[in-house]
């Protein structure tokens, strides 16, 4: 199977891109643009063509201090935790506003900042960003403790209820995949609750962060309540993770830095939520609909480059049935032939930076190595930027590091098996347990299969599919508590039990 050998050139930014992208490297510090304390900056590459186009503030420990102090105050005056919900609710829904109105400019940055396609971040990054805005305000007003009649007291004596208050200052340090709305996943359930805090993007994807602040500052939010610190994780994110002015952190990015984080927000004892990496399966059953299983299965992992945590990156099909499902994912692979991200007929665009590139294509060679056979892809097409055809592995075995480790690309690799059990137990061979899609007509099967895979999100017959009311994370260590849904905003709840002697 042949893709494209070349790669055409990354179009012409807009004006209203061209602007975020020349701004004066600043930090969101209690409402206002500031500068650093230190010159430092960070270089921001566009992935479609390799070439750097902006700079951020590297924040240093300085500025550190003084987004935690801001935000410090900000909650403990309640100036945002002691406002009538229903203000709370009225400004985040703004901000959500405020999104929607820049939308098409929101969408245009993240392709250029992390080289997904712009239409895709237009359909998918932008809508869903604003979604979890709007549903998590909703929160903000219904937020209830509860009485409980006493148990071993007498009840006409002791009186008792529980309040939810808000955590405190959180710390948000989020990953490159989908930066907008991993920002706007987390910020939103925070300041439903009451909390305030600061933003830490990724080194390689801050532009939308930004933007968000310019955002945060017009939607109405009181000075202090959200920060938005660019800066690496080596060292403002770990100052951060161990600032003792911090209630909760909530992380989203690999597990390996998720397990460092832990152990550093211990000694503090925040409060703490990990949605870490995964290697999910993708389980087609003999009776499923092939085509649309091989479509679906392609989309699992190509869709975004493979840069998913939830990405179906281990493709289990019955052995009657095998052959074709490969044959489909094939077949619908030059769909997902790699373009720059701004090109209109992107469907799959490059992978974030060079280090990822490398990354990707080292476990491509070391399958290979392993004894591997390519069945489509496996090549990296001539150009400036990071790109990486869609590649279906097969011949692997479950020892081999592309069976066993997230490779974080659009890298699928395929086995068979003959029956239910076995297939359980393969697809939970692994640390993590994120997510699993199950292609199958039978009901019976799917809900055997749902009951045995441990993961935090089943798919039947889709992949990926994701709603700000149901809850998401991880088994194993592919995390620690849940967001969205009611679960999601109980992470930046505290209860507090009042007991009463009458
Ligand atoms: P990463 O290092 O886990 O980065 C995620 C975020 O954590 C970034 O904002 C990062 O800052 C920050 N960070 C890093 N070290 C930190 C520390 N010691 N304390 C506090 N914050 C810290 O992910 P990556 O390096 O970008 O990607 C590496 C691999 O992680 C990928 O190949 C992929 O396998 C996995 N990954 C998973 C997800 C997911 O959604 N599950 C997302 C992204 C990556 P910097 O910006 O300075 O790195
Ligand atoms: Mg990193």
């Amino acid at each position: 199977m042949t893709q494209s050998a070349t790669i055409p050139a990354q179009p012409a930014y807009s004006e209203a891109a061209r602007k975020v992208i020349g701004r004066k490297p600043q930090l969101f510090i209690n409402g206002d643009w500031v500068d650093s304390s230190h010159d430092a900056l960070i270089e921001v590459e566009d992935p479609s063509s390799g070439k750097v186009i902006a700079h951020v503030v590297d924040a240093s420990g300085k500025d550190v201090e003084r987004a935690v102090a801001a935000a410090r105050s900000a909650f403990d005056d309640g100036r945002w935790s002691n406002m009538p919900p229903m203000e709370r609710e009225r400004i985040m829904i703004r901000l959500a506003d405020l999104l929607h109105d820049h939308a098409d400019e929101l969408a245009e940055l993240e392709a250029i900042d992390n080289g997904k396609p712009k239409g895709i971040a237009t359909v998918v990054d932008i809508p869903a960003a604003i979604s979890e805005i709007r549903y998590m305000a909703g929160w903000a007003g219904k937020l209830t403790g509860e009485t409980a009649a006493p148990y071993a007291m007498p009840g006409e004596q002791v009186f008792g209820y529980t309040v939810r208050e808000p955590v405190g200052v959180c710390v948000q340090i989020v990953p490159w995949n989908f930066p907008l709305l991993m920002a706007c996943q987390k910020i939103a359930p925070a300041l439903a609750a009451g909390c305030t805090l600061i933003l830490k993007p990724a080194e390689q994807t801050p532009l939308t962060a930004l933007r968000l602040a310019d955002l945060v500052a017009e939607a109405g939010f009181p000075a202090g309540v959200v920060n938005i610190l660019t800066g690496y994780g080596e060292t403002a994110g770990d100052l951060l993770v161990r600032h003792p002015d911090v209630d909760k952190v909530a992380f989203t990015g690999s597990t390996d830095v998720g397990k460092a984080i832990r152990r550093n927000a211990t000694d503090t004892m925040k409060r703490i939520t990990l949605e870490l990496g995964g290697k999910s399966p993708v389980i087609v059953m003999p009776d499923a609909d092939v085509k649309q299983a091989a479509k679906g299965a392609a989309s699992a992992i190509f869709f975004n480059s493979g840069q998913v945590c939830v990405a179906g990156s281990r493709l289990f099909a019955h052995r009657s049935i095998f052959d074709s499902v490969l044959e489909g994912i094939s077949t619908a692979a030059p769909r997902w032939t790699p373009r720059p991200a701004l090109d209109p007929a992107a469907q799959m665009g490059p992978l974030v930076s060079a280090e990822q590139l490398d990354r990707v294509m080292g476990y491509i060679a070391a399958g290979k190595r392993d004894g591997a056979s390519v069945v489509t892809g496996g090549d990296s097409p001539a150009g400036d930027g990071y790109f990486v055809n869609p590649t279906v592995l097969a011949d692997v075995n479950p020892q081999m590091s592309v069976v066993r480790e997230e490779i974080f690309g659009p890298v699928v690799v395929a086995q068979r098996f003959d029956d239910l059990d076995e297939v359980a137990k393969a697809a939970n061979d692994t640390a993590y347990g994120l997510g699993a899609g199950v292609w199958t007509r039978d009901l019976s099967t799917m809900h055997k299969l749902a009951s045995k895979i441990k993961a935090g999100t089943i798919w039947g017959n889709c992949h990926a599919a994701i709603d700000p009311a149901l809850p998401f994370g991880g088994y194993k260590q592919s995390g620690i508590g849940r967001e969205q849904g009611r679960q999601g905003i109980e992470p930046y709840l505290e209860t507090k039990t009042v007991i009463l002697q009458l």
